[in-house]
């Protein structure tokens, strides 16, 4: 699979008139390699030149975390006095454009463009964004997987007491059922209560949940933590459900019907073919049309796999069609400033038969203690 991808890598790297792609810490690694660098300030590099062996660059401390995959790549640990820009450098060759990873710490960009002061450099996504957003079985699987353990998690938490208790007290518990849940880390947990609801990405804090708060709950991790064999772990979760303690307020039950409908009617838009800003423009309507749209304040979507945000992005301006095996959140919220807020978020892929949602748990507005 990895020398597979590999392989494709090349033949985009051909059509891009790259000389060498160059992948640090990030997802386009493990998505190449199997291989999740720690994010140090040792380098970890992957060296795939268009032409010739792509060989991965390590700490010598680190190299018995990875899985050797001689089909794939050669193995190359440097020890703690070697200069590894030097050996990456090398191995480079003399390339005139280099694609160099996205979330590379800048200190290695520079020094790499000090030692290869005659090459180019453009950002990896140019290569390996295209290859990574059309997930094939396998990741679609792991997505699956992922979103049955939040479904689970949000399911629970209807029967969970939400008054008198702060904001990070219930994150934590978010946290500690996704784990239990079959998560290998919780990437975020926002719960965001009463007038808080209206930020979209509140830091859950010391405020007390009360009676008539709405509380938007968006939460996500990476699923797996060596269960799994394949490559296939480190799969994203993201959904929100919205829990409202005791009878809905009149104007938040109103708000939410609304926002139950658009998000309902952009899960249903997102067919094969359609563009990813009408889908957006879907939810966008029927939020307008209520005379909601100057409360629904981002994007419909984002793509979702190795990482929580990727391609691609439903907001207005991408014209890019969705193809089969595009995995992303169809989440439109609605947020009344100083008063309340909610938001709805599964994960939906793209199929020929139609989108397939991920997320399967109740999407009302669940009224909890
Ligand atoms: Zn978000
Ligand atoms: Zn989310
Ligand atoms: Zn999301």
């Amino acid at each position: 699979m990895y020398a597979d991808r590999l392989a494709q890598a090349r033949a985009r790297m051909e059509e891009a008139g790259i000389d060498v792609l160059l992948l640090s810490v990030g997802a386009d690694l493990p998505y190449f390699t199997g291989y999740r660098a720690m994010p140090l300030e040792r380098l970890t590099m992957l060296v795939l030149p268009r032409a010739g062996e792509a060989t991965l660059v390590v700490p010598r401390l680190e190299a018995p975390r990875v899985t050797e995959r001689p089909d794939a790549f050669r193995l190359v640990p440097w020890g703690e006095t070697e200069d590894p820009v030097a050996i990456v450098a090398r191995l480079a060759g003399r390339p005139s454009r280099a694609a160099i990873g996205d979330r590379t710490w800048a200190v290695f960009v520079l020094r790499l463009q000090e030692a290869l002061a005659e090459t180019a450099f453009v950002p990896a996504s140019d290569i390996t964004g295209p290859l990574r957003e059309v997930k094939d079985g396998a990741e679609i699987e792991a997505l699956r997987a992922a979103a049955r353990a939040v479904d689970a998690v949000a399911l629970a938490m209807r029967d969970q007491p939400f008054a008198g208790r702060t904001e990070a007290d219930i994150s934590r518990e978010f946290v500690a059922r996704m784990l239990d849940a079959g998560h290998e880390r919780a990437n975020f947990a926002i719960v965001a209560s009463g007038p808080n609801a209206a930020s979209p990405h509140h830091e859950p804090g010391r405020r007390v949940v009360q009676e008539g708060d709405s509380v938007v709950c968006d939460f996500g991790g990476a699923w797996g933590g060596g269960h799994r064999e394949g490559g296939i772990e480190g799969y994203c979760s993201d959904i929100t459900r919205t829990y409202v303690v005791g009878e809905p307020p009149a104007e938040l039950a109103e708000l939410y019907a609304v926002l139950a409908e658009a998000q309902e009617w952009a899960v249903r838009a997102a067919k094969v073919g359609v563009s990813c800003e009408e889908v957006d423009a879907t939810a966008r309507k029927i939020i307008d049309a209520a005379g909601y749209g100057e409360f629904f304040v981002h994007r419909t979507g984002h793509g979702i796999g190795l990482e929580e945000h990727e391609a691609p992005y439903l907001v207005a301006g991408n014209r890019a069609p969705l193809r089969p095996g595009h995995a992303f959140s169809v989440e439109p919220g609605i947020y009344l400033p100083g008063r309340c807020g909610a938001r709805i978020e599964d994960i939906v892929v793209a199929t020929e038969a139609g989108p397939e949602r991920l997320n399967a748990a109740p999407r009302d507005l669940a009224v909890v203690g």
